[in-house]
């Protein structure tokens, strides 16, 4: 798959729900109104879709959502997507979660194939956890971490950067991360869907975190380029490798590898923009024609636009797009 601007995109992200067992404040509202499962791929619609885009080329696929582990019955689809990996179509399947799930699944993924996951985690102190998540249970995320190590699988922490929130303890995440053999990355904050929250309050532009970072650590420059908007640097203090993602700047896009699937079967080729394409009614159109689907595979990767066109005013941090993460996954 080649997009117009001579891109190859080898890089799917599934939101395989929008549900979660969390309601973190920047992410969504405390009272939110979920999609009717009918809306919904089945985990059969979506195991189809994810081999047709292989089978196009797609090398790396990322479940998130919502929080992947609450869909249930998830494993079926994850083991169907692992064979694909033992089969060597796909070079590696992977999870974005929130870990609370991760005690009773993390033997599991790695058994199906997954090698690496990554783990969101904002901050290490019980009480804010509570507060940034609004329902989630610190210890048990943290034995969700020791599950998945124990379990072999590699895990990344990603962390978004809150001001007045995290920006005193992005020394401690560190290094937590690195005392644990596990790689950090920061997020900047992204005004993504209506919360109840001021998000303008919660912005902190990683530039400023990185010279904050300078002050104390030796931070070198990795040359490492994912094709996203995740710079890395090793710091020479923990020697581990942090990463600083910054989804809101543009010198990502000429090298972007990557579209969105989001949980009804909408495909975003770039997530700052809102053109898609339904696949959800390409699925149910051509029940038995794979050709159908390989065709509009082609017919979205060709609209993929150059660049988003994010607009975040710092003062209001106004809403550049109106759908949430959870829909079309972190
Ligand atoms: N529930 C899973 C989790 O939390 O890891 C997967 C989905 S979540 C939407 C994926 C990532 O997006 C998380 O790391 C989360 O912190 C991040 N995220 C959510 N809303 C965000 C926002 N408005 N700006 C920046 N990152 C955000
Ligand atoms: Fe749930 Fe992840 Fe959003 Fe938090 S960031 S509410 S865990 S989907």
């Amino acid at each position: 798959m080649i997009d117009p601007f001579g891109r190859a995109i080898s890089y799917l992200r599934v939101s395989v729900t929008d549900r979660c067992d969390f309601r973190c404040t920047y992410c969504m509202a405390e009272n939110m109104t979920f999609l009717p499962k009918r809306d919904l791929l089945t985990l059969e619609e979506l195991e189809r879709l994810c081999n047709a885009f292989i089978d196009k080329g797609v090398r790396k696929l990322r479940l998130t959502g919502g929080e992947p582990l609450m869909r249930k019955n998830v494993m079926h689809l994850i083991e169907a997507l692992g064979r694909r990996i033992h089969d060597g179509a796909l070079n590696e399947l992977t999870l974005t979660t929130n870990g609370s799930q991760l005690t009773r699944f993390a033997q599991d993924l790695y058994d199906a194939g997954m090698r690496r996951i990554n783990v969101s985690l904002d901050t290490l102190d019980a009480g804010k956890f509570r507060e940034i998540t609004r329902w989630g249970d610190f210890d048990k995320v943290m034995a969700g971490l020791d599950a998945a190590r124990t379990a072999g699988l590699k895990v990344k922490i990603n962390a978004v950067a809150l001001a007045g929130f995290n920006e005193h303890e992005i020394d401690g995440l560190i290094r937590f991360a690195h005392g644990n053999g596990m790689d950090i990355s920061l997020i900047e904050a992204m005004p993504l869907g209506e919360v109840d929250t001021d998000r303008s309050s919660q912005y902190l532009p990683l530039s400023k975190v990185r010279r904050d970072l300078e002050d104390r650590f030796t931070l070198t420059d990795l040359p490492l380029d994912t094709g996203g908007p995740a710079r890395y640097v090793q710091i020479a203090e923990t020697g581990g490798r942090l990463g600083f993602i910054t989804p809101l700047s543009h010198n990502f896009c000429a090298s972007c590898n990557r579209v969105r699937l989001t949980c009804t079967g909408m495909l975003y080729m770039c997530l700052g923009q809102d053109d898609n394409a339904d696949f959800r009614a390409v699925l149910r159109d051509n029940p038995d024609d794979d050709d159908a689907l390989h065709r509009a595979i082609d017919n979205a990767i060709a609209r993929k636009p150059k660049e988003h066109n994010f607009e975040l005013d710092d003062k209001t941090a106004r809403i550049a797009v109106a759908r949430h993460m959870s829909m079309t996954g972190g």
